[in-house]
């Protein structure tokens, strides 16, 4: 053990996860002609003479990032792959490869393993992912599944989230929250079948939406249209934590301002009724929700024409002069400052 001279005991939580990782990463300085963007962005990006190559890693905590009560092994080994294919596809890259790493008690049986294994290789198949190495080690208490993924992408197609520049579009795929209010419709349902185990719940309403909490999937499609279309995003970042708190991201490192528009926002009519019946405001979910591991990037006006009426591209807002700030525009026509309330690793709380 390496002896502590420090007294001080700084709790995580006044940090945050953001500051946590600013913090602890500050020290390292890039050393090598081959390591061409470090920390900072959703996958590294190296160079070996060559395309350029990106890595990136994630790692999912029982208890923290899924709760086995209602997320099948199948699709945990799913998601632990999807969540990090899509960090891939954020830097408009091409994933190719991934090392899984597993810790696990001795509740696990082997069959327990191999379902979770079937989930990984089923991902892996579906998106022509090698699956290269990885560790296996025990666990006290529950399972950590930790997963890098590599890929390659041409030097003049990677996004950065540094690039937005003012009045560029501001351009979303898919749709959002769905993640979110099927994790509040499984809590719920977890709650009910432990007062009344007999009880055979009707999930069919929802089925959208816990397909989108159970098994996402990374936007793959999406760098392949984007590539068909001849549009490269200025910027790009995954929505893992939600949008305002990516949102943020692209603004700060690309130093500009942001006008998202509430009604521009796009939302599954199962997101909308499911939000209506939990009394929570749809706004709310699909801003700070997250784990929808959806595309938000921005695109030059230029490019407006090339996406224009694309059903997987949604233009939410516009890039704005850093000293406008970074406002919602509700429908109502008022502009609240967006600020960064999503998913918390450290409290785990949305
Ligand atoms: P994402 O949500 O896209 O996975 P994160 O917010 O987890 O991104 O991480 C932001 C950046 O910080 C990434 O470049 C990531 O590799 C880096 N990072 C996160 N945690 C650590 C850590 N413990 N040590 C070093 N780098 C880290
Ligand atoms: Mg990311």
């Amino acid at each position: 053990m390496l002896e502590d001279k420090n007294p001080r005991r700084t709790p995580l939580s006044e940090l945050g996860e953001f500051k946590l990782i600013d913090h602890l990463t500050a020290q390292f300085e890039i050393g090598h002609e081959s390591t061409l963007k470090g920390i900072g962005d959703d996958a590294a990006i190296l160079n070996f003479d060559g395309n350029n190559v990106v890595v990136s890693t994630d790692m999912l905590v029982e208890g923290v990032h899924f709760d086995l009560s209602y997320m099948p092994l199948k699709h945990l080994g799913y998601k632990a792959v999807m969540v990090n294919l899509s960090d891939i596809y954020a830097m408009n890259a091409k994933a190719t490869q991934i090392t899984v790493s597993i810790a696990v008690s001795n509740r696990f049986p082997l069959e327990a393993l191999e379902v979770l294994y079937q989930g990984i290789a089923t991902a892996a198949k579906l998106y022509n992912i090698d699956v290269v190495g990885g560790d296996t080690t025990s666990s006290t208490t529950g399972l950590i599944i930790s997963v890098t993924a590599i890929g390659t992408v041409e030097k003049d197609k990677q996004v950065l989230r540094s690039g937005a520049q003012p009045n560029d579009l501001l351009v979303v795929t898919g749709d959002l929250g769905g993640a979110y209010m099927g994790l509040q419709v499984l809590e719920r349902e977890k709650e009910v079948f432990k007062v009344n185990p007999k009880n055979q719940p009707d999930l069919s309403m929802y089925t959208y939406i816990i397909e989108r909490q159970l098994k996402p999937e990374a936007r793959k499609d999406i760098v392949e249209l984007l590539e068909k279309l001849e549009v490269k995003p200025t910027s790009m970042i995954d929505i893992s934590d939600g949008l305002s708190s990516e949102i943020i991201h692209l603004c700060k490192q690309s130093n500009v301002g942001v006008d998202l528009y509430e009604n521009k926002i796009p939302l599954d009519p199962q997101v909308i009724s499911t939000c209506e019946e939990f009394n929570i405001d749809s706004t709310t979910v699909a801003l700070n929700g997250g784990e929808d591991y959806e595309l938000l990037m921005t695109i030059a006006q230029k490019d407006y024409d090339k996406i224009k009426g694309n059903p997987n591209l949604t233009v939410i807002g516009y890039m704005t002069d850093k000293e406008k700030g970074m406002h919602l525009v509700t429908r109502a026509e008022e502009r609240i400052p967006i600020i960064a309330k999503g998913w918390n690793a450290l409290n785990n709380q949305p």
